[in-house]
C-alpha cells in the first residue's frame, strides 16, 4: 500500500483525480488505487510487491494473458525497425486480410488509435452513407467518450455519476436517442417519433459495461430486422466483443449481421489500437475513396500492429483459447452462483463467454434497470476484500470480469474459495 499511497498523492498533484482514465482512481469504491509494476500470466503485481489474479486484463486486451512471449516477441522485432513512419507499411495489409477472413460480413477495415475513435469514426460513416443524422443508443451502453455517445453511458462513466458529461452541446446530444437494452419496442418507437431521420442503430452486442447482460433471445435479429426495415446501418460495437467471444465476435457467436463492426482491446494485444470495418461498398465512403473524412498520424502504427497481428494471428490458429476461457469463466461464474447459495446473498451472477460480473441483488438482472438495483455499497465492500485476498478486480460495479487463457484451473478454484469466504463475510 505504501508506496502506491505516496505515488497516489504525487499524481493527485499532477493529473485530474491522480489518473489517465478516471475509474483507476477507484472512486466507486473508496479507497486510494494500487498502482501497477508488472504483469505476467494471469497475474499482476503492485508497486509494494503484492501478487494478484488479474480479472481485469487491462479491460480486455489481455485474452491471452499479460506478457505472451509471441506477442512480446513480435513488439521486440517491430521495434528493432523503428517506431513510426507516417506511410503504409505491410502488418496493416496482414492485419486487414486476417480480420476480414476471421470475421464474417466485413470486407475493409480502417485501422485507428482507441475505441472512442473507432466508434466516433463509425458514427461519421454511418451518417455519410446514409444522409441522415439521428443515431440510436441504448442507455447503459458504453461507446467511449465521443460527444453524441456520451449520454446516459455506461462504465465508469455512470460509476462516476457522470453518464451524461459536462461540455457534451445541447445540439449534439439532441440527435442520440436513447433505447432499453433488450427491449426492441423502445427503439421501434424512436424510428416511429423520427421518421427516415435515423443514421444508424449501435449497440453492443453484449453490453459489458453495465456489468455484464446479454441480449435476449430475438433482441439482436429484431435490431436487424427494424433496421433493415428503416433503411438505417446496425452498428455492432465490438471493442470488448469482438476476438472474444469467437473468432469472429458476436456476429459469429449470436449469427447476426452488422453492417459496421468497431474494434478496439483484443485487436492491439496490449497496445493502443482501434478499427472499424464493414462492407466495401460501405468502406469506401471513406476518405481517400469518399467524402467522409477520417484519418490519423500514428493509426496503423507498426509496433502496434505488430503486437495486434501476433494476438489475432494466435487466436486464428488456437481455436482452444475459445474453448478454454469459456469453460473458465463457466466454472468461475458456477462457483461464485453456489458460493452466493451457500452464504444466502442475494447476488446474481451473469456470464456470457468469459465475460462474467456478479450484481448485489436478490433479483435476474437482464436490463440496464436490473443492473442498477446492484448493491453499490455491497460491491465496494466485496472488492475491497478481493483485493486484500489477491483478487485483482474492475473497482466498480458496471464492469466485466475477464477470465483469459491464462487463467489455469487453480487460479480459478483459488478465486471461487475466496468469493465464498467473502459472500459469507458480506451476509453476516
Ligand atoms: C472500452 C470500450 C470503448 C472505448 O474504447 P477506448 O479504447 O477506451 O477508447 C468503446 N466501446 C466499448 C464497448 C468499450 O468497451
Amino acid at each position: 500500500m505504501e508506496r502506491s499511497s505516496e505515488l497516489f498523492e504525487r499524481a493527485k498533484q499532477v493529473l485530474p483525480g491522480g489518473v489517465n482514465s478516471p475509474v483507476r482512481a477507484y472512486r466507486a469504491v473508496g479507497m486510494p488505487p494500487r498502482f501497477i509494476s508488472k504483469a505476467d500470466g494471469a497475474y499482476i503485481w503492485d508497486v509494494d510487491g503484492k501478487q494478484y489474479i488479474d480479472y481485469v486484463c487491462s479491460w480486455g486486451p489481455m485474452i491471452l494473458g499479460h506478457n505472451h512471449p509471441v506477442i512480446r516477441q513480435a513488439v521486440q522485432e517491430a521495434v528493432m525497425n523503428g517506431l513510426s513512419f507516417g506511410a503504409p507499411t505491410q502488418p496493416e495489409v496482414e492485419i486487414a486480410e486476417l480480420m476480414t477472413r476471421m470475421v464474417p460480413n466485413i470486407e475493409m477495415v480502417r485501422m485507428v488509435n482507441s475505441g472512442t475513435e473507432a466508434v466516433m469514426s463509425a458514427l461519421r460513416l454511418a451518417r455519410g452513407a446514409t444522409g441522415r443524422e439521428k443515431i440510436i443508443k441504448f442507455e447503459g451502453c458504453y461507446h467511449g467518450h465521443s460527444d453524441c455517445m456520451l449520454v446516459k453511458a455506461g462504465s465508469s462513466a455512470m460509476a462516476g455519476g457522470c453518464p451524461d458529461s459536462a461540455g457534451v452541446p445541447a445540439g449534439t446530444a439532441k440527435d442520440t436517442l436513447m433505447a432499453q437494452y433488450n427491449d426492441l419496442d423502445s427503439v421501434q418507437r424512436l424510428f416511429d417519433e423520427n421518421p427516415g431521420q435515423v443514421a444508424c442503430v449501435i449497440v453492443e452486442p453484449v453490453a459489458a459495461n453495465m456489468g455484464v447482460v446479454g441480449p435476449q433471445p430475438g433482441f439482436l435479429e429484431g435490431l436487424r430486422s427494424i433496421c433493415d426495415k428503416e433503411g438505417a446501418l446496425l452498428i455492432f460495437d465490438e471493442v470488448i466483443t469482438g476476438f472474444r467471444l469467437a473468432k469472429g465476435g458476436a456476429q459469429e457467436y449470436f449469427g447476426v449481421r452488422a453492417d459496421i463492426v468497431t474494434f478496439g482491446k483484443i485487436i492491439g494485444g496490449g497496445m493502443p489500437v482501434g478499427a472499424y470495418a464493414g462492407s466495401r461498398e460501405l468502406m469506401e465512403h471513406v476518405a481517400p475513396c469518399g467524402p467522409v473524412y477520417q484519418a490519423g498520424t500514428l493509426a496503423g502504427n507498426p509496433v502496434a500492429m505488430a503486437a495486434g497481428l501476433a494476438q489475432l494471428r494466435y487466436l486464428d490458429e488456437h481455436p482452444e483459447v475459445y474453448t478454454t476461457i469459456a469453460a473458465g469463466a463457466d466454472k468461475l461464474a458456477n462457483g461464485m452462483r453456489q458460493a452466493a447459495q451457500a452464504a444466502g446473498a442475494g447476488v446474481q451472477i451473469n456470464q456470457v463467454g468469459s465475460l462474467v460480473a456478479p450484481f448485489f441483488t436478490p433479483d435476474t438482472v437482464a436490463s440496464f434497470a436490473g443492473a442498477k438495483r446492484s448493491d453499490l455499497k455491497k460491491y465496494a465492500a466485496y472488492f475491497a476484500k478481493m483485493l486484500e485476498r489477491g483478487i485483482y478486480l474492475a473497482p466498480a460495479q458496471f464492469e466485466a470480469m475477464f477470465v483469459s487463457f491464462a487463467h489455469t484451473e487453480e487460479d480459478l478454484e483459488k478465486t471461487i474459495a475466496v468469493v465464498k469466504d467473502v459472500f459469507e463475510e458480506l451476509s453476516r
